[in-house]
């Protein structure tokens, strides 16, 4: 059987306080193969136990010291030996109490005088459930140790996605974990309806200038050092991120109000006053900081961040070192940008451009000598548009090289078919704006020189245009463009002059033709008695410098006068005519008009 096989090497522990009893068991046990050991006495049969592992006891009741129930009694409460099975060898006639057997955790009972196949079946089915119940015990104990590796597993894999939620330089939580307190925040304004909380993003002032002056290895440092600084002056329950190179977001839980938020802005801006020392170097770095507040307004965490960072960027403008609230107009113009960003590129390609010009008006013959070529887009469902709205975006974006190259292409080839025409001179001047970006675009004088030999445009027709505060900016490199472009008798003129800061002895160094007058001075030069005020001196300044000067925006009759008394060389503006498409233009022109 294989049950004798599986338990024959079993061990048993026979106690009982009579030799006789004990070698008689002994004997058959032995033949049958079992380990047996033998206790003449409670005391040693507990001794015996908790030092050798036993799998059954056949324990006799009458025993002097420790009788047999005790011994099981005691047995029972000990962990180590509590699950062995102890069978009761029974003489009825010592008074064998089969309930107190039970109850002090035998499991069986054998009679004296012993019948030996029920002594032997009893223990070799008692013997395979305590080889069963080590089975099961066994399989707990396995079960019990894949649940813990699996535990493990899982807290290591948790402690794994905690590094990776955070940022490795600074320790702070990442953009991931960032977004994901944001939304329980938000979650948290769906159940509370009136919760709301703040949050700020944080961009450091001139953190590039750190690092390409003092390292990389400072710039981290100062990166670090801010983390703790910030982490400071917030609250336990506020949570600060770092979403990238020097960038910060903080997400103020119990932000009720923007005030509390913006005080905590203030707190920070304050507390980054202190220089930070790293490596014996000083530091001093400043933050704009944009401020949103979260609410149930808000379905999306990017959203309220975006939005914040809109703020940022606005505070930035501003001069940097401060915060900035956001609010929804600032969102309304960056989607409104974003839009006309998208269109522009779309109308480029479906040709939406219009070029309209303005004649300008020579003041002693007060006759037509030239126009200005000035940008329409014509949309397809808003109609024309004037520049003012989208040359910013133009200009931000970098679009505007090309479409200012395509006005300056057209309106050469325009000016260029008018006189082969013979409908003007071929003096007629044509005046482009140019961006300065256009200035510093790579191969500019090809592209002009290409412009001019195709269209076969005397470049003594082209004025350029170009703005003060554009030239102001700008560096050397310009100048010697100027120069160059000047050496193949092409034009300039500043535009809109007066509201710049244009030194004199700079604009002496310059290459340029014209000064055009903004019309601002021009519709003022009604009310300040002549010669006095900033029209005559520009007029004059222009003079002296062997420059000629152009009024923009002339309006009335009065002001016509008055800068013809004060020797303008030129006007331009709605007293003689608008902007108009290329039709109008050369009909009025053919009309032959004199002011
Ligand atoms: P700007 O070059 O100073 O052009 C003169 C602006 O004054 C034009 O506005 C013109 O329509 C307007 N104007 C003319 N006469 C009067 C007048 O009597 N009263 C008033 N109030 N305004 C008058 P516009 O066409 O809206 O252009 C605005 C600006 O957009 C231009 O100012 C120029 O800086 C820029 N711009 C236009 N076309 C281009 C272009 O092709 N390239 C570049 N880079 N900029 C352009
Ligand atoms: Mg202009
Ligand atoms: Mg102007």
């Amino acid at each position: 059987m294989t049950h004798n096989l599986l338990f024959s090497s079993a061990t048993i522990l026979i106690v009982d306080d009579l030799p006789t009893n004990l070698r008689l068991l002994d004997s058959v046990l032995t033949q049958q193969g079992y380990n047996v050991l033998k206790a003449i006495s409670g005391e040693l049969a507990l001794r015996a136990s908790t030092t050798i592992d036993i799998d059954l006891i056949l324990m006799d009741i009458m025993m002097p010291g420790l009788n047999g129930y005790e011994v099981c009694r005691r047995l029972k409460s000990e962990p180590k030996t509590a699950k062995i099975p102890v069978i009761f060898l029974s003489a009825l006639n010592e008074g064998f109490d089969k309930v107190k057997a039970f109850e002090v955790g035998g499991i069986d009972y054998i009679n004296k005088p012993l019948v030996i196949d029920e002594l032997l079946i009893k223990v070799q089915t008692h013997l395979s459930l305590r080889a069963a119940g080590k089975e099961i015990m066994l399989l707990d104990r396995r079960i019990e140790e894949l649940t813990e590796a699996r535990e493990e597993q899982i807290n290591y894999a948790n402690h794994q996605m905690e590094i990776v939620r955070h940022d490795l330089l600074t320790g702070l939580p990442n953009r991931g974990l960032f977004m994901e307190g944001l939304n329980l925040a938000i979650n948290r304004s769906k159940i509370e309806h009136d919760y709301r909380f703040g949050v700020l993003f944080l961009d450091c002032d001139r953190f590039k200038v750190i690092n390409n002056c003092l390292g990389y290895f400072i710039g981290d440092e100062l990166l670090n050092a801010m983390a703790r600084r910030l982490r400071d002056n917030l609250s336990e329950q506020d949570m600060v991120a770092r979403l990238g190179d020097d960038e910060f977001a903080i997400l103020l839980t119990e932000a009720q109000d923007i005030t509390t938020a913006a005080e905590v802005a203030n707190k920070i801006l304050a507390a980054l006053q202190e220089p930070f020392n790293l490596q014996g170097h000083e530091v001093f770095i400043s933050a704009s900081i944009g401020i949103s507040l979260g609410g149930r307004d808000y379905q999306q965490p990017e959203h309220i961040l975006r939005d914040a960072a809109t703020a940022m960027g606005r505070a930035k403008e501003l001069g940097k070192s401060r915060y900035q609230i956001f609010d929804i107009t600032l969102h309304q113009e960056a989607s409104r940008f974003l839009k006309i960003e998208t269109e522009l590129r779309k109308a480029i390609k479906k040709q939406e451009f219009r070029v309209y010009y303005q004649p300008i008006i020579c003041l002693n013959t007060g006759k037509i000598e030239g126009v200005e070529a000035l940008l329409r887009w014509q949309h397809p469902t808003r109609g024309l548009i004037a520049p003012a709205e989208f040359i910013p975006v133009a200009e931000e974006t970098g679009l505007i090289v090309p479409i200012g190259n395509w006005v300056l292409q057209e309106a050469c080839h325009q000016i260029r078919q008018w006189q082969v025409a013979g409908m003007v001179k071929e003096s007629f001047t044509i005046s482009v704006n140019f961006s300065p970006q256009q200035f510093s675009q790579r191969g500019l004088l090809d592209l002009i020189d290409q412009v001019l030999i195709q269209t076969q445009l005397n470049p003594y027709c082209l004025k350029l245009e170009i703005t003060e505060s554009a030239l102001m900016e700008k560096s050397q490199a310009t100048v010697a463009i100027l120069k160059q472009l000047r050496s193949r008798k092409i034009q300039f003129s500043i535009d809109d002059f007066g509201i710049g800061y244009s030194s004199l002895s700079y604009l002496h160094s310059l290459p340029v033709n014209t000064l055009k007058v903004d019309k601002f001075f021009v519709q003022n030069l009604d009310e300040a008695p002549i010669n006095t005020g900033i029209v005559p001196a520009i007029i004059r300044l222009a003079k002296t410098m062997g420059m000629n000067a152009i009024a923009e925006g002339v309006e009335t009759i009065e002001q016509l006068e008055r800068l013809r008394m004060l020797e303008c060389d030129c006007g331009q503006g709605y007293l003689f005519s608008e902007p108009l498409s290329p039709e109008e233009v050369i009909e009025l022109i053919a009309s032959e008009p004199r002011w």
